[in-house]
């Protein structure tokens, strides 16, 4: 185990000893190869540098209770990997290829794999780059796929709390025809300015407004929108939205809590009758958000009244954790175990 101040690490870079790499070239995906280099040779002319032909995944390997390392929903990051792909013409990568490179990339950094009670984990960065050159406007014949890890530390620092959130609809991250669905670079550039200017203004996220009426809510920038109200959880449904898996996997657990579990279009004027809201993904797994502000009207929506996140917002973050750790029993097989010392 490296000796690392586990507590303090944020979710940030830090060097480990490798990551691994995959090409395809010549019509057929070569073998995975493990790299200490943090570079990638890359042509000058790649597609992904001039025409975002540039997709990435996240997910987290996780130290349980009982020591075994778990990972989590690897499959689905896969399934997504290959939409995004389709949506920007760029090579898929196989199954095999995908699983093999994460057990691969967390086998050679077992290391970095914070231990159980620090709330880290090790996190995986999937990528899939076009890196065939190209001037015209084509897909590139050559693709890089690549997976890195980084150990990041505790989303919340001071537990578990609420954060405000602002509504925006000056700037659009995604089309409603557009590649909103797939986690491609190009809306994360898209999402930026709307993002800082948030952070500027004393917010930590920024909702975005449907593109084309403004009325409904998509998403936050790097995460899923859900409300509760009534035993029920709610969450949008748009083809702009990126399905978040932690989503996916929170709603399973809505269920079997006993909530109902609706999705749908959600109006931005419904906001008022939500008791709970949240974000939702990999990296926080749970953000509560205690109000959001509409940055046009300047109304106030307010949720947690004493700073505290709300029950339900708390039950499900602590059963999906608890089936990350191997606390709670994994009764929906999201968990792969893989071999570490
Ligand atoms: C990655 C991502 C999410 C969260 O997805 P998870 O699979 O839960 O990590 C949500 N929205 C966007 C736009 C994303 O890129």
């Amino acid at each position: 185990m490296k000796n690392i101040d586990w507590k303090s690490l944020t979710f940030g870079y830090v060097k480990t000893n490798y990551n691994v790499r995959c090409y395809y070239r010549d019509g057929k995906w070569g073998t995975l190869e493990i790299s200490s280099s943090e570079d990638i040779p890359m042509h000058i002319a790649a597609t992904c540098l001039h025409y975002g032909q540039a997709a990435f995944e996240g997910l987290k390997a996780y130290r349980g209770k009982d020591n075994k390392v778990r990972l989590f929903r690897w499959e689905e990051n896969w399934k997504r990997l290959q939409l995004s792909a389709e949506t920007v013409l760029m090579q898929p990568v196989p199954r095999d290829i995908f699983e093999q490179a994460c057990r691969l990339v967390v086998q050679l950094n077992q290391e970095f794999i914070p231990p159980y009670g620090t709330g880290g984990s090790l996190y995986l960065r999937p990528l899939l780059v076009g890196s065939g050159a190209r001037v015209g406007v084509h897909p590139a014949d050559e693709y890089l796929f690549a997976i890195f890890a980084v150990p990041v530390g505790p989303y919340f620092k001071e537990g578990f709390k609420p954060v405000k959130m602002q509504i925006v609809k000056d700037y659009d991250r995604a089309a409603p025809l557009g590649t909103g669905h797939a986690k491609v670079g190009g809306n994360y550039a898209a999402s930026l300015r709307a993002g800082e200017r948030a952070h500027d203004e004393g917010f930590s996220v920024t909702l975005f407004a449907d593109a084309k009426t403004k009325q409904f809510i998509d998403e936050a920038g790097p995460a899923n929108f859900f409300g509760i109200r009534n035993n029920t959880y709610i969450t949008p449904d748009s083809h702009s939205i990126l399905q978040s898996i932690t989503n996916m996997s929170l709603r399973q657990i809505a269920e079997e809590l006993g909530l109902k579990v609706e999705r749908r279009q959600v109006r931005i004027d419904e906001l008022d009758t939500f008791e709970e809201v949240g974000a939702c993904g990999t990296a926080a797994v749970i953000s509560p958000v205690g109000s959001i502000q509409d940055r046009e009207t300047g109304i106030l929506f307010q949720y947690s009244k004493n700073g505290e996140a709300g029950e339900w917002s708390k039950k499900l973050y602590n059963y999906l954790v608890g089936v990350q750790y191997g606390e709670i029993p994994d009764k929906f097989g999201w968990c792969t175990e893989l071999p570490c010392e």
